[in-house]
C-alpha cells in the first residue's frame, strides 16, 4: 500500500527568495505571476500506486519530448486558496470538495484517482513549507494549484502508465484589476466550451485550450470574458470560460443554470446555493436561455448578474455583447458602476467566512497551520 504524504521526503530550497523580495511581491502579487519556494510532487504507476510524495525546491520539470501529456492532453487540475486569518492561522476553503472533484475529473480523463488524504496531505505540506508566502490583508490569499498529468514517455494512444501529481502555489491579489467593477461579457455564438458527453464537467486543461480563441475574440470586442451556450441548441446559458453564472430576479430569487454535464461544478457556485438561502433568497437551479438574459435585463426582471469562481470570488456582470447588440444589466457599466446589493451581500458572506470574520456555520474552513 501507499504511504501517507506526511512521510514525504522534504528537500529544503537552498536558495529561497530573499525576505525583502518576497515581501515586495506580497504587497502586490497580481494573479499567477509569482511562485513560492517549494512544490509538491508524487508519482503513480499501476504497479506502485501513488508513491514518492515529496516537497522539493520549486523549479522546472524536465520532460522527454514524447511525454504523453504534451501530445494528448491527459491532464487535470484544481484551484483553491489559503487565507491568513487575523490570529496568524492559515485556512483553506472546502478542500474536501476540491479533492472529490479532482477524483471525478481523474475518472473522466482516465487518470488514477488521488486518495483524499493524499490531496489534503499534499496541500498541507506545501502550505506549511511556504507559510511565509501566505499574504496577509484584504482580498489577498495564496492560490493553490494541484495538477496531475500523463508523464509516461509513449506516443501510443491509451491512458498513461506513469502519472505525476504536483502542487504549486502562487500569491494572489484581486483577480480582476478593476476590483469590484462589473465585467463585460462577449457571447460566443460560434463556439461552445463543452458538449454533452464531453469533458465540460471535468477540470481539465483541454477545456481551457478550447476557450482561448473565443476569449481572444471577446478581448478583440473589448470584453473581459466570454459566455458560452450549450452546444446542441445554442440556446441555454452554460458559464464563462472559468466561472459559473448567477442571475438575481426582481422577486429576490437567485437563479443559476442547472448542471448539465457540460457545466463545471464550481465549489463557489455550490457554496452560494447555501449562502444565498442563508440570506433569505429563494435559490433556483434551472435552465436559463440567452433570450431570458437579454429580455430580463431589458425588462428589469433580472436585476443583477454575477460570475463566481475561486480565483475571482464573486464578480458583477455589467454588459453582455454579441454580434449586433448588447444587453446592459441594471447595475450598469459606467466607470462609477459597482456591484448590486445582492451580489455584494453574497460576496461578503462568502469572503467573511473565508477570512475568518464570520462564523463558519457550514464547517467549510479547514485549518492548515
Ligand atoms: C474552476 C472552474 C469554475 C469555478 O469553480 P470553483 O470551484 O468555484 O473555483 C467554473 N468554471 C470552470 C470552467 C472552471 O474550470
Amino acid at each position: 500500500m501507499t504511504s501517507s504524504p506526511f512521510t514525504s521526503r522534504h528537500e529544503e530550497n537552498p536558495n529561497p527568495l530573499a525576505a525583502e523580495q518576497r515581501i515586495a511581491i506580497l504587497e502586490n502579487p497580481g494573479f499567477g505571476n509569482y511562485f513560492t519556494d517549494h512544490m509538491f510532487l508524487a508519482e503513480w504507476t499501476p504497479d506502485t500506486d501513488w508513491t514518492d510524495a515529496r516537497i522539493v525546491p520549486y523549479g522546472p520539470l524536465s520532460l522527454d519530448p514524447a511525454t504523453a501529456v504534451l501530445h494528448y492532453a491527459q491532464e487535470i487540475f484544481e484551484g483553491m486558496k489559503a487565507y491568513a486569518h487575523a490570529d496568524g492561522s492559515v485556512w483553506v476553503f472546502r478542500p474536501d470538495a476540491n479533492a472529490a472533484r479532482m477524483q471525478r475529473s481523474a475518472h473522466r480523463l482516465a487518470l488514477p484517482e488521488l486518495p483524499v488524504d493524499w490531496f489534503l496531505g499534499s496541500i498541507t505540506a506545501l502550505i506549511e513549507a511556504d507559510r511565509d508566502w501566505v499574504p496577509v490583508g484584504e482580498e489577498k490569499s495564496l492560490y493553490i494549484r494541484p495538477f496531475m498529468f500523463a508523464s509516461e514517455v509513449f506516443l501510443g494512444v491509451r491512458p498513461s502508465k506513469h502519472v505525476t501529481y504536483s502542487v504549486i502555489a502562487s500569491p494572489a491579489g484581486a483577480y480582476f484589476k478593476g476590483g469590484l467593477k462589473p465585467v463585460s461579457i462577449w457571447l460566443s455564438t460560434e463556439f461552445s466550451r463543452a458538449a454533452a458527453g464531453g469533458t465540460g464537467a471535468a477540470k481539465c486543461g483541454g477545456n481551457y485550450a478550447a476557450s482561448l480563441l473565443p476569449q481572444q475574440q471577446a478581448t478583440a470586442q473589448g470584453c473581459d470574458q466570454v459566455a458560452f451556450l450549450d452546444s446542441a441548441e445554442h440556446k441555454w446559458v452554460e458559464e464563462l470560460g472559468g466561472m459559473n453564472l448567477y442571475f438575481v430576479q426582481d422577486d429576490g430569487s437567485v437563479v443559476t443554470p442547472e448542471l448539465s454535464g457540460s457545466i463545471l461544478e464550481g465549489i463557489t457556485r455550490d457554496s452560494i446555493l447555501t449562502l444565498a438561502a442563508d440570506l433569505g433568497h429563494e435559490v433556483i437551479q434551472r435552465k436559463v436561455s440567452i433570450d431570458e438574459w437579454r429580455e430580463g435585463t431589458a425588462s428589469g426582471k433580472i436585476t443583477e448578474i454575477f460570475a463566481c469562481g475561486t480565483a475571482a470570488v464573486v464578480t458583477p456582470v455589467g454588459v453582455l455583447k454579441w454580434v449586433g447588440g448588447e444587453a446592459v444589466s441594471a447595475d450598469g457599466t459606467g466607470a462609477d458602476a459597482g456591484a448590486g446589493k445582492v451580489t455584494t451581500d453574497i460576496r461578503s458572506a462568502l469572503v467573511d467566512i473565508q477570512y475568518g470574520r464570520a462564523e463558519d456555520r457550514h464547517d467549510w474552513m479547514h485549518r492548515v497551520c
